[in-house]
């Protein structure tokens, strides 16, 4: 194969068949999709369907039963031992098709997360999914763009890529399309390359794609891990350490109980079975496949509001939040730009009283026609240069019915209202060709691009009368005015006073404060095209042409949503690189701050100190004129004052605030890659409401994980007090190992899938967030794991010593004796269980609100273990197993009466609750 970077792109070009300017036509670029293949990498984020099985049967409890199994062969105990081995498997299977599951969910988010791409095919730009790219497609990339596969610069302005991914090396490296390389030089050094995996940091460029997938450089080197990565979660953390105490617990509590079995004259083989089914009652399980479940079921659900989770353990993290900091533009606004306003020179006109009355702008030569006031001179120039200086265009849409702006909103705006007053943007850039430029950064906030003046108007009075180049800036007031010294007012250029600077000023200030995103345009003329690298030479000096002033409408669901992080306690915060004034107009629309709330610039932040900031960041709700860097400060005060921040970011720079943020949320629109890459999630619509409804979602899913915690251990608290107690009332073993392993295994983990699936309790937006340093039992999650335990306990206990005092207090009923008693205290507590699985639904609302059938699921699990139940208690085979005696109609109610005190308990304590505040 030849290599690629020794030709030249036009040859490039014409190895793949493929036109420089209008790439490849849509059919040719399907056909070669199909002879290629997708441009993928090949995954190693999943996990096989053999590891997953092959963990259903290495977890340590499993491992337990798995010995247990076996002693009880020795034992000579074969029914218990094919018993034991039975659940094992059926475990197994649950556990695996579960987990199965969950990682389908997972692998669909990693489809999601694959960036789109823009390609021109067939003269037109579209955007398409990196995935679709194939050999010979032009592909157009930006600063903040992942490359998506190799590719041969065709054109590159500016255009610098962090190539680390590749070749290690951080520091970016310049490109250029039209240089030549020679023969066998690395990857670093071919300049005229751009290569899969890496970033674009600066300018934009045209590739030919030369490889896709496997055949590019880091196909070649490594097989990267693309989209959602997954770490265990903080709550997975402690419930492994949970799970350590609890087992430690279980020693202790087994010793006490074979001790005293032992003094009562039970067998041996009794003691060590009943000791390993002790062990398996304390430990919950069931819990870390339930969590894994759960957030990536959640992670599922959260897709459907349009929050693309890309790390697991943001799911969790979501239901914590204290503060969101939020972007302005796109985020908390429409980003629907309308250009409402232009001033010049002093003098203000509305767009719309220039379309009714307006002055003719169809000449390009308008700024220079004597015949016209110096003003509209002024402002056709105005509308020129902002047009020129200017990255978006024009595309028809719907077979050339109509035109919709592609680029930066912003950007879009100025060139449709131009096209409404006469100048289309193609005419001018024929007139004025674009030769070089300064792309806008987020720091400079501004962008300017140099023009060749192609006829010299030398009898005329133009700008750039004498000079063959002439350079149009855009971008904040503020920072216009730093490389500006003078001022335009039709007939020519002033110096820019301290008057003038006032004037300004205040029409900027006017204008923000209602609102108005404003933009200042400015020009100089250049007698000579500076080089590369140069762009202090060339922004300096400006001449000021005047103010634009646009309006971006609040979006409508974002009220709303402000409203609920109030009273979810979350404080909103808008952070925005926008003029103080707009954005304080925008805040306190959205009521996002009051109209005597703080601002703080970034000249300001710039200033301050580190705990400057940490004494004053809870109070500000609004940062303006703030650079990327100045988001990370803002992050860092907060989480040093204990917030949880989720921070949103698009730029190139905002990544190290997405990383160093609880949450770091991305935009799906207009996002670049780069910031995707280092977000949590991503919102698909890049909307507010948006991340509000990904916490609420958080916060069910930590609900239901707590509520499935409270269910196994209140049964696991259940069965020990059983265990625990009936010694010292001088009963024999009153429940056999089956049958704790039954409760353990199949009427905990039932119900408790159900649980996990609950919908939300309808206050969890109106609550204080978890503190991550408040631990799973707090709020009173011990107290009631052990009160409705020990009732439940209780309740059992009390059911068979009333039957076995019945039946004259039998000594001794081996663990395989069918002995009636048992069978009333094993049921009572299995349907304890189930009253107190349905009480347990909400946390607050009794179930008669929340209706009993608003979780089929549950209704389901509930029939269903009721059913298993039975046939344990009257099928004579499994009676012969699970040691139990048919009960009369009469015994079978007075246990579901017993289960029903259980839920009235629950329910009643929720009550009193709900009675207190
Ligand atoms: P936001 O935080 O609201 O998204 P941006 O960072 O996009 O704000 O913009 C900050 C400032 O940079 C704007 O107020 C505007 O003055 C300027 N600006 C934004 N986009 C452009 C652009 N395309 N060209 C020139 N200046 C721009
Ligand atoms: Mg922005």
């Amino acid at each position: 194969m030849s290599a690629w970077y020794q030709k030249t792109a036009a040859e490039t070009a014409v190895e793949f068949n493929t036109h420089p300017e209008k790439g490849l036509s849509p059919e040719e670029a399907a056909a070669r999709l199909d002879q290629y293949g997708p441009n993928e990498l090949e995954e190693r984020g999943t996990k096989s369907r053999w590891s997953i099985l092959w963990e259903q049967f290495t977890e340590i409890m499993v491992v337990i039963l798995i010995i247990a199994a076996v002693v009880s062969v020795f034992l000579n105990e074969i029914t218990n031992a094919v018993v034991i081995m039975l659940i094992v498997v059926l475990n197994g299977v649950l556990g695996y098709t579960q987990e199965y599951r969950a990682e389908q969910a997972i692998a669909a988010l990693k489809q999601m997360a694959v960036p789109l791409v823009r390609v021109v095919r067939g003269g037109r730009i579209t955007e398409i999914s990196a995935r679709e790219i194939v050999p010979g497609d032009l592909v157009l990339v930006e600063a903040g763009n992942k490359v998506p596969a190799d590719g041969r610069l065709v054109e590159a302005v500016n255009l610098k890529a962090q190539e680390a991914a590749l070749t290690g090396e951080s520091e970016a490296v310049e490109k250029d399309h039209s240089l030549v390389a020679g023969a066998e030089i690395p990857v670093g050094d071919r300049r005229n390359m751009l290569y899969m995996g890496t970033v674009i940091t600066y300018g934009r460029g045209r590739v030919i794609v030369t490889e896709t997938g496997m055949h590019t450089e880091l196909g070649r080197i490594a097989n990267l891990i693309q989209g959602v990565e997954r770490e265990p979660t903080p709550l997975q953390r402690r419930l492994e350490n949970l799970g350590k105490t609890l087992a430690l617990a279980a020693l202790a509590l087994i010793l006490v109980v074979i001790g005293v079995g032992w003094i009562q004259g039970e067998s041996w083989t009794t003691l060590i079975l009943t000791a390993i089914s002790m062990a398996v009652a304390v430990v919950p399980e069931g819990l870390p496949a339930v969590v894994t479940i759960t957030l990536a079921l959640g992670a599922q659900r959260m897709l459907k509001r349009e929050s693309l989770v890309r790390k697991l353990p943001a799911v969790e993290a979501l239901g914590s939040v204290t503060t969101i900091c939020s972007d302005k533009t796109g985020t908390l606004t429409e980003n629907r730009m309308t250009v409402t306003l232009l001033d010049v020179a002093g003098d203000q006109r509305s767009v719309d009283a220039l379309l009714e009355r307006g002055i003719p702008m169809r000449r390009l030569e308008a700024d220079i026609d004597r015949s016209l006031a110096p003003t509209e001179r002024t402002l056709t120039l105005l509308v020129k240069a902002m047009t020129l200086a200017n990255d978006a265009r024009l595309q028809p849409v719907d077979g050339g019915q109509s035109r919709r702006a592609i680029g930066d909103p912003t950007e879009g705006a100025l060139v449709v209202a131009a096209s409404q007053l006469g100048l289309e943007k193609e005419t001018l850039e024929e007139r004025w060709p674009r030769v070089s430029e300064v792309p806008f950064t987020s720091e400079r906030k501004r962008m300017t691009t140099v023009h060749e003046t192609l006829v010299p108007p030398a009898e005329t009075d133009a700008p750039w009368r004498d000079d063959p180049y002439v350079a149009f800036s855009k971008g904040a007031v503020d920072s216009l005015l730093d490389i500006t010294s003078r001022v335009w007012v039709g007939d020519g250029a002033v110096p820019l006073d301290e008057d003038w600077i006032e004037r300004i000023d205040r029409a900027n200030a006017e204008m923000a404060a209602n609102g108005q995103r404003v933009l200042g345009v400015a020009f100089r003329t250049l007698d000579e095209l500076p080089g590369t690298g140069s762009q202090g030479e060339i922004e300096k000096d400006l001449t000021f042409i005047g103010l634009v002033g646009m309006l971006d409408p609040p979006r409508p669901e974002v009220r709303e949503a402000v409203a609920k992080c109030r009273t979810a306690g979350i404080r909103p915060v808008m952070i925005t690189g926008d003029h103080p004034l707009t954005a304080r107009h925008i805040a306190v629309e959205l009521d996002i701050a009051r109209s005597d709330s703080p601002t703080i610039t970034g000249s300001e932040l710039a200033q301050m100190s580190a705990s400057d900031l940490e004494e004053r960041v809870e109070d500000v709700p609004v940062y303006a004129r703030v650079s990327p860097e100045h988001k990370l400060n803002i992050v860092t005060a907060l989480q040093d004052r204990g917030q949880i921040v989720a921070m949103t970011g698009d730029g190139v720079n905002d990544a190290p605030a997405l990383k160093k943020a609880d949450i770091g949320v991305a935009m799906g629109i207009t996002g670049t890659d780069v910031s995707k890459e280092a977000a949590d999630m991503v919102l698909l619509d890049d909307n507010f409401a948006t991340i509000v409804a990904a916490v609420e979602e958080g916060r069910v899913i930590f609900d239901n994980i707590r509520k499935f915690i409270r269910y196994t251990l209140s049964s696991n608290t259940g069965e020990l007090f059983v265990m625990l107690l009936a010694p010292f009332l001088g009963m024999p073993l009153p429940l056999v190992p089956l049958q704790i392993l039954w409760i353990n295994l199949v009427t905990d983990g039932l119900p408790g899938l159900a649980l996990a699936i609950e919908q939300g309790d309808p206050g969890v937006m109106r609550r204080p967030p978890f503190k991550p340093e408040e631990g799973i039992f707090s709020r009173g999650l011990g107290k009631q794991i052990l009160w409705v335990g020990s009732l439940m306990g209780a309740v059992s206990l009390g059911m068979g010593w009333y039957f076995w005092d019945l039946a004259g207090r039998p000594a001794v009923g081996g663990h395989h004796v069918e002995v009636h008693w048992r069978t009333m205290l094993f049921t009572t507590l299995v349907l304890a269980q189930m009253g107190n699985a349905l009480a347990l639904r909400s946390n607050r609302e009794s179930i008669f609100k929340i209706g009993f059938f608003s979780n089929m699921a549950m209704v389901g699990a509930i029939v269903l273990t009721f059913v298993l139940q039975l046939a344990l208690v009257y099928v004579p085979f499994l009676q012969n197993i699970f040691s139990t005696a048919a009960l009369t109609w009469w015994e079978l109610l007075i246990t579901l009466g017993a289960s029903l005190a259980v839920f009235f308990a629950v329910e009643l304590d929720k009550w009193r609750r709900r009675k207190q505040d």
